[in-house]
């Protein structure tokens, strides 16, 4: 029998830059008495970041759910968006909230994003856009998503929460479909506490998302929309400063926590990992595994379950599926790979500070688990 975690082992744990230069850093907040609304550091902060992500144009944000409803407002769209359920709520909620209604599409085994071949169908003249999320960081088909937008004049908004730093054929994320959304959440591989931000291709949109982000205000004298206050902070742009020196050191620590998971995986024929694919510059930011009960006579549940009395506590991303809460009670939809997914996924532990020790004793303790 092996000897539980001392301590819990959580899913993930927050980046943190050394103590002694966030200390330093917020010293120019206190020297200029100027906390947030496009203070100094937010701009800075925003000039390093559309170099790291090489994008011409990013707007940041208190939040990504509140970056993700100005993306959706800003291009005015109505009717129906299509979107997968296999994400975060906060992907359907942002359509929602809009006034809008989410279709849902099923996703594919391979990478569980939207299966860009089961859109097509979807599309009525009611739809105005779709909204992907590349789910766990893996692009998704951008080339054939792209080429049904341009065939129904449909607008595309990735939901790139997952996929900072991630490239494709040595192009940005952030640079595809009409607005990419980055979500800086204390969970998420770059963190800002909280925090995200939009790249998008037409620089037009700069002035609305100010707009969008602090109420309207065009000037003193005029406010010329209705919108709601999402603007970041000094203290937030201080973190991003500081955690966009370590990012790349991150995810380098990642990788190899992944490869280990991976090579102690490869003997189990009942947990299901996907490869990445060799033309992605991927980010490593989460550890999912599906459970094949069929190969180990055990399942999801009982492993996550059982992983709490060793400490270890994972989370079933995505479960429930969007579509099986409550909240989306009223949508009907057919995903049935969703479905299948949403009930044998599990995220284990992955975050830079994890040692390789540690990801060998959570797989020790799975392979005893299923024994
Ligand atoms: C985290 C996340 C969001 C929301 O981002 P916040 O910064 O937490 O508001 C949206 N979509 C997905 C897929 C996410 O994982």
């Amino acid at each position: 029998m092996i000897e539980k975690f001392e301590k819990p082992l959580l899913v993930t744990e927050p980046s943190l830059p050394e103590y002694e230069l966030y200390i330093k850093i917020i010293k120019r907040i206190w020297d200029k008495k100027w906390i947030t609304n496009n203070g100094p550091l937010h701009i800075e902060f925003e000039e390093l970041l559309k170099n790291y992500l090489k994008s011409d144009n990013i707007t940041l944000f208190t939040n990504g759910h509140l970056a993700l409803d100005s993306a959706i407002r800003s291009l005015k769209l109505t009717g129906e968006v299509i979107t997968t359920p296999f994400t975060f709520v906060s992907t359907a909620h942002a359509i929602s909230m809009n006034g809008l209604t989410p279709v849902f599409c099923d996703i594919k085994m391979i990478d569980y994003n939207i299966d860009e071949d089961s859109i097509e169908p979807l599309i009525n003249e009611k739809t105005s856009a779709i909204l992907p999320v590349h789910v766990y960081g893996r692009p998704c088909n951008i080339s054939k998503i792209q080429r049904l937008a341009d065939k129904y004049n449909l607008k595309v908004i990735y939901d790139a929460a997952h996929a900072f730093g991630v490239e494709l054929d040595g192009t940005s994320i952030g640079d595809f479909g009409d607005i990419s959304m980055f979500s800086f959440h204390a969970t998420k591989i770059f963190n800002t506490i909280e925090g995200g931000a939009l790249t998008y291709k037409d620089n037009f949109l700069k002035d609305t998302f100010n707009l969008l982000k602090n109420f309207g205000i065009k000037n003193e004298d005029e406010v010329s929309i209705i919108a709601l206050n999402a603007k970041m902070s000094e203290f937030q742009a201080c973190m991003g400063i500081l955690n966009l020196n370590d990012i790349d050191n991150n995810i380098k620590k990642c990788k190899i926590l992944t490869e280990l998971y991976f090579s102690n995986f490869s003997e189990i024929p009942g947990i299901i990992f996907n490869q990445i694919p060799i033309n992605i510059k991927y980010n490593y930011a989460y550890m999912p595994i599906m459970i094949d009960e069929t190969k180990i006579c055990i399942k999801r549940d009982e492993i996550f379950e059982r992983l709490k009395e060793y400490n270890i506590f994972t989370r079933k991303y995505f479960y429930p599926l969007v579509t099986n809460t409550f909240a989306y009670s009223h949508i009907n939809s057919n995903t049935p790979n969703a479905t299948y997914v949403s009930n044998r996924i599990l995220c284990l532990p992955i975050f830079s500070d994890m040692t390789l020790h540690q990801v060998q004793k959570v797989c020790d303790i799975i392979k005893e688990i299923l024994k």
